[in-house]
Parts: C-alpha cells; sequence; structure tokens
C-alpha cells in the first residue's frame, strides 16, 4: 500500500498535485495523505476529522481534493402526525445544527401541532430552473428569437429531455434586456432536486436555440434562474417545491403548551413577521424558517447553499372563530349576520400557516446517498425514488414546511410570551 506520508512529501516537493493524489492511490489514501500535507504545513491535528464514515471511494461526485469528514450534531423533533399530498402519517423529523435551542424549539411547536391532530401540508407548484442568456444584435433580432422560442417549444422539449429519463420540461419563459436575452426553462425534476439534470438538459436545448436562431450563448446561467441568490423570482415564480402547511391550533393548546394566546400570536406575527417583514423590504416574512430548512437540508442530504431560496417563506396566522360558535353566532333572527367569522375578539382558536415559495429537496442524487443523510431520509420514510417518481421528494417538502411552521409557533409564542432570552440561556449557553 502507497504510504501516505510520501504521498504528502511528493506534494509537498512539487512533483504532484493535491488533486493528482486519487490517480496514485485509492481516494482512503489519498484522503490521509492530504490529511498529512495539511498537518504537515499547519501543525493542526486533524484526528477528528479523520474520523468519518462514509465510503472515501464513493464521494468523488460530492467532494474534491477529500481530506474527512465534518460533523454536525443531530437531533430528532416530534413525531408529528401530518396529512400531506404526499406524506401520510407521523413523523420524526431528523435536523442537524450548533443552534442550542432549536431543536426544542421545533418539538415545542410540534408537540402543539400533534395535540392539534396534526398539520396538513400540500406541494402546490414545482419546477427546477435554468435560465441561460444569449447575445444577440439587438431588440428587433431579439423578438425573433422569442417568436422561434414560443413556436418550436416541442422541439426545445425534445432536446432539453433526450438527455434525463426523469426530467420533463414544463415551461421555457423568455425575458429580454436590451440585446440580451434570457431562456428560463422550467422542469419537472421528479425526486431529484434537480440542479444538474436541468442544467444538462438547458445545455442540449441551448445548442437548438442556437443552431436555428441567431441567438449567441453567453453563459448557461444567466442568473434569472436564480441559484443561490436572494432573488425576487424565486418568491415570486417559485423554484423547486412551492409548499404549504397549515394547522388549527385550539385556544386551550396555545395558552396551555404555547403559554400565550392566539390574540397575542396573530399580533406578534403581524407586527414583527408582516410589518417588520415589509419595512426591511425582505423577501423572506417569517420568523425563522431558514432555521428548520438548513437544519434539515444538512441531516439529509440538501445543498445547504440553496437555503437562501428556502428562506422565502410566509408566516400567516389569524383568529378563527370555532365551528359550533360560528353557527350560534352567524345570524339573528331575521338571518343577517351578525358576527363575521375570523373576528379577533371571540374565543377562537389559532390558524397558521407557513407557504415556501422555493424550496429545493432532493431525495436522490446531490448528498442524499452518503451515509448519515441516507439514514435520516430513512427516518422519514422517503429515501430514494419515489412512487410515483416525484412522490417521495414532495413528501420532504411537505415535511420541511411541517417542521418549520412548529418553529414559527414556537419562536413567535417565545417572543409574546417573552420566553425567548431564557430559553437560549438555559439550552444554548
Ligand atoms: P444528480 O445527482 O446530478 O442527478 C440525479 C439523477 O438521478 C437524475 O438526473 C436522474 O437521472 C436520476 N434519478 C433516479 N431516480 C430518480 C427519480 N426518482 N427522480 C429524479 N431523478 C432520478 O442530482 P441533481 O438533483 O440533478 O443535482 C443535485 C446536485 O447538483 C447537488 O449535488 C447540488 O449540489 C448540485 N448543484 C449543481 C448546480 C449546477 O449548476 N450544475 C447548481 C447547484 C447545485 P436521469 O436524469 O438520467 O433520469
Amino acid at each position: 500500500m502507497t504510504d501516505p506520508a510520501d504521498l504528502a512529501d511528493r506534494v509537498l516537493a512539487g512533483e504532484l498535485r493535491l488533486y493528482e493524489l486519487d490517480e496514485h492511490a485509492d481516494a482512503e489514501t489519498a484522503a490521509a495523505a492530504r490529511r498529512h500535507l495539511v498537518e504537515a504545513e499547519t501543525g493542526v491535528d486533524l484526528d477528528a476529522v479523520a474520523d468519518y464514515t462514509f465510503d472515501a471511494d464513493a464521494v468523488d461526485a460530492n467532494v474534491e481534493n477529500l481530506v474527512g469528514g465534518a460533523q454536525i450534531p443531530m437531533g430528532v423533533a416530534g413525531p408529528v402526525p401530518v396529512d400531506g399530498g404526499a406524506a401520510d402519517g407521523e413523523y420524526y423529523l431528523p435536523m442537524a445544527t450548533t443552534e442550542g435551542a432549536l431543536v426544542a424549539s421545533v418539538n415545542r411547536g410540534l408537540s402543539a401541532i400533534r395535540a392539534a391532530g396534526g398539520a396538513t401540508a400540500r406541494v402546490t407548484d414545482s419546477g427546477m430552473t435554468r435560465a441561460p442568456v444569449f447575445r444577440v444584435e439587438g431588440i428587433a433580432e431579439a423578438e425573433r428569437v422569442v417568436e422561434w422560442v414560443r413556436d418550436n417549444e416541442e422541439s426545445l422539449r425534445e432536446a432539453a429531455e433526450s438527455t434525463t429519463s426523469h426530467g420533463e420540461l414544463t415551461a421555457v419563459d423568455p425575458y429580454v434586456v436590451g440585446d440580451s436575452v434570457f431562456l428560463r426553462f422550467v422542469y419537472d425534476t421528479k425526486d431529484a432536486m434537480g440542479m444538474n439534470m436541468a442544467t444538462i438538459a438547458t445545455r442540449e436545448a441551448s445548442e437548438l436555440v442556437e443552431e436555428e436562431t441567431p441567438a449567441s450563448l453567453v453563459a448557461l446561467s444567466g442568473n434569472l434562474c436564480s441559484d443561490k441568490k436572494p432573488a425576487a423570482i424565486n418568491a415570486i415564480e417559485g423554484r423547486g417545491r412551492s409548499v404549504t402547511a397549515d394547522v388549527v391550533l385550539p385556544r386551550e393548546y396555545v395558552e396551555e403548551m404555547l403559554k400565550t394566546t392566539p390574540e397575542a400570536m396573530v399580533e406578534g406575527n403581524t407586527r414583527k413577521n408582516l410589518i417588520g417583514s415589509a419595512k426591511a423590504a425582505s423577501l423572506g416574512f417569517n420568523a425563522h424558517a431558514a432555521n428548520t430548512v438548513a437544519a434539515v437540508f444538512l441531516a439529509t442530504g440538501q445543498d445547504p447553499a440553496q437555503v437562501v431560496e428556502g428562506a422565502n417563506a410566509i408566516t400567516t396566522m389569524e383568529v378563527r372563530e370555532r365551528e359550533d360558535e360560528r353557527s350560534e353566532s352567524s345570524s339573528d333572527v331575521s338571518g343577517e349576520q351578525t358576527r363575521p367569522a375570523n373576528r379577533g375578539d371571540s374565543e377562537g382558536d389559532l390558524y397558521a400557516s407557513l407557504s415556501f415559495a422555493s424550496l429545493e429537496v432532493g431525495t436522490v442524487g446531490g448528498g442524499t446517498k452518503l451515509p448519515t443523510q441516507s439514514e435520516a431520509l430513512d427516518v422519514l420514510g422517503h429515501a430514494g425514488g419515489g412512487e410515483p417518481a416525484g412522490a417521495n421528494a414532495d413528501a420532504l417538502a411537505e415535511l420541511i414546511a411541517v417542521g418549520a411552521l412548529a418553529g414559527e409557533l414556537s419562536l413567535v409564542a417565545a417572543f409574546t410570551s417573552r420566553h425567548l432570552a431564557s430559553a437560549h440561556e438555559e439550552l444554548g449557553r
């Protein structure tokens, strides 16, 4: 077996480059050689980094210049009953985080949701996007290119779908700025998050655009996609899964478990999540949805940089009169309405919802096959390809939405009952 220290010496002597080590040794030995080198160069002991459980030979699609693994503590919240379009049953939610109090916060929200019988969740839209930018002569030529694209969606679909057995091209939306033409390709990527799939398919379709029109491709991603950057287009048009979770929490559970009232929750949500976010010109009108997104992304092998888009979420809360009270109070003897539904001064329950515009998730591809990540997906019961294809990624999106809704309930309650600082003091410090 090749000695990692000898390999490290050859890199230090300039005979080999770091990334060439895999050509001279198996992946594990190459990683050991890089650790030797980094340890020699920096004086840092990498024993903990060397203590990983994945197969070094199986992660070449996930990382280059492997040295080992980074570990993040994983907790679990739940169980919670979920009535979803794809998720259906009782679930424990795996969360990887270093933020003390986060899992406890989501767990508290899930307990309240569980007491209320569970949450409902639905994926309302699905589509991964890639938007290449083309150069044209000017606006007259741009118009001709857009016209060709509109007339030839079927040919574009054939070209794009020739590269994938799962992906389906569902739309091509043109945008023109001066002599730049952007084509925002939208794909149903089934159980894959789909960014590689969509990029490869779009490259094929872009070649057709170049063959058939005067447009010249400048960049396969023209940033109107828009990947890993805060962008209103994702918040408005959606990207990945658009998904909503909601729940009606009976007043007694809000009072007993969240230590506040539905009215105080509604006021807190309105002033903080809606008015405060509007004043800040935020794209996210929520308390901390990105916290749950990030923790479940890390636990289940999603692309963590896409937490950017995962923060595009709106939390709503309102007081809802109970059905029995509503029927008693909704009309007087003349049959006229005397008390509108949703009035804030009744002994009503709390309706809460959280809607993600652009949650980019997959249960195949990317980091989902790594050992701890695929175990976490197994805990959810939605690892790998779904039946039908796309169902598992839909379920994952719904479960993240329910977890994040629980986090919203818990944090807004903590603010309105002023428990936040003490919770962090007890759990996080
Ligand atoms: P991928 O690992 O590149 O590919 C997943 C493949 O799994 C699909 O293309 C599909 O093959 C196959 N597959 C098997 N069963 C499937 C099912 N039930 N549903 C859907 N596909 C199924 O994953 P990806 O989701 O396309 O891309 C995710 C990766 O892209 C992540 O590692 C992420 O970090 C990275 N990324 C790339 C870019 C970029 O610009 N390229 C940007 C951001 C992130 P077929 O296509 O042959 O059907």
